[in-house]
């Protein structure tokens, strides 16, 4: 499918006049059009609730839409509690999804009245000695084995540091229950950026036996069934991007299928999903500066894998359009780069465009979870704004570019940098 910009280049253009390039810009009609459409596809159960992962985009502005739109948050962090607790998060809004977790997390959960989803055995004497164990808690389950959709394997979870064993779901629940707990949750997150319908349902289907077999053999009340991240996105052109309807549907089939037959009809099922919700409703928007030929072509831009670290750290693929040249038919290979001192920092290798020059906006797509919020300040690269395209298609800066002033902040207890500490 082709992939189109929801900025052209002459509103990129005007918004660069007043916010320098680099930026990140979000769409937040497609943002809240994505949301209802999630909302519907899961109408059918009745405590159904998505929980924004904070960790794709930590924005109060962007919280905030999801909020209206009926979503909760996923946190994994104190600062994100804290993100959440300001935008007006509470209680049973709040999913706590973390793992190696400091005390001081857990006791800003237990206070904020958060879903706490322990992430190991051992966590359950440690919360305990904290906070006390909450009436309603959850333990995420990591199967093991490789996570398979007919034979092809999607990831491995026996590689992943998370969750409790099948044998530990069962003791866990047991031990809960002696501690005073009275309601369950069961999370478990088995493969990442799924371009697949069948992901969800596949891994609600384990869940959902694992939660009829810990009933029957525990007797515990199972409140939700929390069946994570991982519904991916479409970040190549030639791939179909998931149909969450389809995805829904898929889930309710599994949930007649098992957990109606187990008494289980009741049960909520929550989402966290972070990449769906987000990362094709942003870009990053970047001039090219220069452009050099040695022994390939190179096209070097004004952001860098500071802005944007998935190509650097995972060899992703970001779709990448030069504005204003959407139509124009891809015959310059090259590769496009940003100024770190680490050959990493390519946005795109050996990529087809039409033919660059300096002084083009460059549009890299699905930069909207996952993008910003990997940020770093390597080389001292400064984090650029965000902004927010609104649904009345005014722009509206909803985090302001860092300054060397940030960058040095850290530094404030000495003076040898006061030149440049004031404003
Ligand atoms: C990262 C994460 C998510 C969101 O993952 P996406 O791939 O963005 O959907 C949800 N839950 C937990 C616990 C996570 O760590």
């Amino acid at each position: 499918m082709k992939k189109t910009p929801f900025i052209t280049k002459e509103q990129a253009e005007e918004i660069a006049q007043n916010f320098p390039t680099p930026f990140h810009i979000y769409d937040e009609k497609g943002i809240r059009e994505n949301a209802r459409l999630v909302k519907k596809a899961f109408a059918w159960n009745k405590g159904f609730k998505e929980y924004f992962a904070v960790k794709a985009t930590p924005n109060p502005f962007i919280l905030k839409i999801l909020q209206e739109e009926g979503c909760g948050v996923d946190c994994s962090s104190l600062t994100e509690l804290e993100l959440s607790d300001a935008c007006g998060f509470s209680g049973s809004d709040i999913m706590f999804s973390s793992n190696v977790t400091p005390a001081a997390d857990y006791e800003l959960a237990y206070k904020l009245g958060a879903y706490i989803n322990i992430d190991d055995i051992t966590h359950i004497d440690y919360l305990e000695k904290l906070t006390g164990i909450p009436e309603t808690i959850c333990c995420r389950f990591n199967a093991g084995g490789n996570f398979t959709i007919s034979t092809f394997v999607m990831d491995k979870p026996q590689d992943a540091k998370y969750g409790f064993t099948r044998e530990q779901m069962f003791e866990g629940f047991r031990l809960l229950m002696q501690k005073g707990a009275k309601h369950f949750g069961i999370h478990a997150f088995l493969a990442s950026n799924t371009v697949t319908n069948d992901y969800y349902p596949t891994l609600a289907k384990q869940m959902f036996q694992l939660a009829a077999d810990l009933k029957k053999e525990t007797g515990a009340d199972i409140k939700f069934i929390n069946l994570s991240g991982g519904v991916g996105v479409a970040y190549r052109p030639e791939q179909t991007p998931n149909d969450i309807i389809a995805i829904g549907e898929g889930v309710r089939r599994v949930f007649e299928e098992i957990l109606v037959p187990a008494e289980l009809g009741d049960v909520a099922i929550f989402t966290e999903m972070g990449r769906f919700m987000l990362a094709p409703y942003g870009a990053l928007v970047t001039r090219v500066l220069h452009k050099k030929h040695i022994y390939k072509e190179y096209v070097g831009c004004d952001a860098c894998a500071a802005n944007l670290m998935r190509p650097a750290m995972y060899g992703a693929y970001h779709h990448i359009t030069v504005l204003g040249k959407e139509d124009e038919p891809c015959t310059y290979k090259c590769d496009v780069t940003g100024g770190l001192c680490e050959n990493n920092d390519k946005f795109a290798i050996d990529r087809m465009l039409p033919p660059v020059d300096i002084g083009d906006l460059i549009y890299i797509h699905d930069t909207g979870a996952h993008g910003f919020s990997m940020g770093y300040n390597y080389n001292g690269k400064l984090r650029s704004a965000e902004l927010l395209l609104c649904e009345d298609g005014s722009v509206k800066m909803i985090r302001r570019a860092e300054t060397p002033a940030d960058y040095f902040a850290t530094f404030d207890f000495c003076n040898i940098l006061d030149k440049y500490l004031k404003p």
